[in-house]
């Protein structure tokens, strides 16, 4: 066990969980607020095991395990209890990456439902008249923000490939849950408070915001349009939504604020099924996500990286070890701006990103007393054949999105890792008038300045960060894990893996070992927690930090123990997250 558990350590960490005025999501406004001592937030399975960031939708995935369905039936139940109960992070109006382990054949498949640019979408339409890119504070409520939605195409796909119930009574729970209404959560009390402005300019307003006043904690959210729509799926399938009236109104209110997207571009939508990205750190096998997201590429870099540095040498909390993080991270996230994008319309350099002696270079451009002044991309076409141009430099004024990660597994060993996503927090803001569903402004996570390989192109998906991962060992299966946050998804997913793996940390203490998050170009986000001879060191070392801690990400996980089989779930306490095991 680690000194950072010592009861004294944790006074002061609690103390500031409250204290300290935390201005994001999981703030803690309100009377609810971070609890690393909630225990619905551990438990442990032998059957199964369900880990979200919602305690109904958690109890709706294990209801489904316990009446003998398998993990995929379970995150169909769960993501569509999650639109209900969570709808400013995720649902039908969005996308993802399913990251699917068989136990019987020991293969893995990933269900890509990306967002896509409709037909009309062009590569300079975050640009003004004068060429320069519109603030993202304007763009992401643009309809041009808005991509054809992927999510209900992909829970179809996974379905019908793997499942064993139909969606018609999975849906069940959460059309009971968006007729009947759910407890608000500080989670989303917040979240709405946050974004009122935004929400009182659409249909939003009326679900979110009842006479006018935001919902507050404990208030009921009921959502009879979302039901009405869920119903709609229940009775006509997906046609109803791509080819039907559902996709008819998705396009007209993108178009109404902006957009260009026809019912057409909703008919053409595809998802893919994909393999995943294979890599390795410290004799664990690691499965991850590829392009069109970045994450699993530079969860990679990182680790790598920081193995060929040592980090393990340095103490968890110390100065040295949080240098090595940043400056490794900072290498990775230049080149993950400029080489990556959607891989069926640029090709991306992941051999070339990916080799040990590329990165084993990389690793040597870091000073261990100074932060490098400025960090640029490296030339992974170097290590493989082929070429690509690099991305222009992008202005750094995006907020991070929200989302977010469940992780399912069942008593055949199959396995779910599943991050799912609106982007922003209500995505656009946009409610589609008489269905409930919120709008992604996932459009946004492609540049605004064209010329490289991620820029907007018709039937294109944005570059993504999410990054579903599984860890083996020796061919089994230890680790699911994931986390939402933007571009610090990946800060999240790789921190949890190297306190893990080379901190010897339980899952629960990896998760909520403070974190932080910087890219080539950003200060470095923090959380409460890292201590304050830290930042006064990095600072010394010529790091920037924000002014203020922030939380970041909501890691939702499972750890397989190899020797007893057991499921140790562990959710993260930015938010209400929840584990539920099961023993029978
Ligand atoms: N837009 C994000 C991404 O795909 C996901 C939402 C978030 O967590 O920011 O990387």
């Amino acid at each position: 066990m680690r000194g950072w558990r010592a009861p004294f350590v944790w006074m002061t960490a609690i103390v500031l969980l409250f204290a300290v005025a935390v201005p994001s999501v999981g703030a803690g406004a309100q009377a609810g607020g971070p609890n690393p001592d909630d225990p619905r937030q551990v438990d442990v399975g032998k059957y199964g095991m369900v880990v979200s960031a919602h305690p109904l939708a958690s109890k709706v995935g294990a209801d489904v395990l316990k009446k003998g369905g398998n993990a995929v039936d379970a995150a169909v139940a769960i993501q569509f209890a999650l639109n209900v109960a969570e709808p400013m992070m995720s649902g039908i109006g969005g996308g993802g990456f399913m990251m699917v382990y068989h136990g019987k054949n020991k293969k893995i498949d990933i269900v890509d439902s990306r967002e896509r640019a409709p037909a009309g979408a062009r590569p300079d339409m975050f640009l003004d008249e004068n060429g320069k890119p519109i603030p993202f504070s304007q763009r992401h409520t643009h309809g041009n923000a808005i991509g054809v939605p992927g999510t209900l195409k992909g829970l179809d796909k996974a379905l019908s490939r793997w499942g064993t119930r139909p969606m018609a009574q999975l849906i069940k729970p959460a059309i009971r849950m968006a007729d009947q209404g759910v407890p608000v959560n500080w989670v989303l009390a917040d979240a709405i408070e946050e974004n009122k402005e935004k929400l009182a300019k659409t249909a939003a307003k009326d679900v979110f915001l009842p006479n006018g006043e935001p919902l507050k904690e404990g208030d009921r959210l009921v959502q009879k349009d979302l039901a009405h729509t869920f119903r709609l799926i229940q009775w006509h399938g997906t046609k109803a939504f791509y080819r039907g009236k559902i996709g008819k109104a998705i396009a007209a209110a993108s178009r109404e604020h902006g957009g260009s997207m026809k019912p057409r571009d909703l008919k053409k939508y595809r998802v893919t099924l994909d393999k995943p990205l294979r890599g390795s750190y410290k004799g664990y096998e690691v499965a991850t996500m590829p392009p069109p997201s970045s994450g699993g590429i530079t969860v990679l870099q990182i680790l790598t990286m920081l193995d060929r540095l040592e980090i393990g040498k340095e103490d968890i909390r110390s100065p040295e070890k949080y240098h090595l993080w940043a400056e490794a991270s900072r290498l990775a996230f230049a080149d993950r701006a400029a080489y990556i994008g959607d891989p069926t319309f640029v090709d991306v350099p992941i051999k070339g990103m990916t080799n040990p002696d590329y990165l084993n270079k990389r690793s040597t451009l870091v000073n261990r007393e100074q932060a490098a002044t400025k960090v640029e991309p490296g030339d992974p076409w170097a290590y493989q054949t082929g070429n690509g141009q690099a991305a222009p430099q992008q202005k750094d004024d995006r907020t991070t999105g929200e989302t977010t990660h469940f992780s399912v597994a069942d008593r055949w060993g199959n396995l779910v890792s599943y991050t799912t996503t609106i982007e922003q927090l209500f995505g656009s803001g946009v409610m589609v008038p008489g269905y409930g569903i919120m709008l992604n402004n996932q459009l946004t996570d492609f540049d605004a300045v064209p010329g490289g390989p991620n820029e907007v192109q018709p039937g294109k998906r944005p570059m993504s960060s999410m990054s579903p991962t599984l860890l083996f060992k020796d061919g089994k299966p230890v680790m699911v894990v994931g986390s939402p946050g933007g571009p610090t998804i990946i800060a999240s997913v790789a921190q949890t893996i190297l306190n893990t793996v080379e901190y010897d940390q339980s899952l629960k203490e990896a998760i909520e070992e403070p974190r932080i998050y910087n890219s080539h170009t950003s200060r470095i986000r923090w959380e409460p927690g890292i201590p304050d001879t830290v930042r006064t060191n990095l600072q010394s070392k010529g790091h920037r930090f924000e002014s203020s801690p922030r939380y970041i990400g909501n890691v939702n996980a499972i750890w397989i123990d190899r020797r007893t089989g057991l499921y140790h779930g562990a959710g993260d306490s930015t938010r209400e997250s929840t584990a539920i095991g099961l023993w029978r």
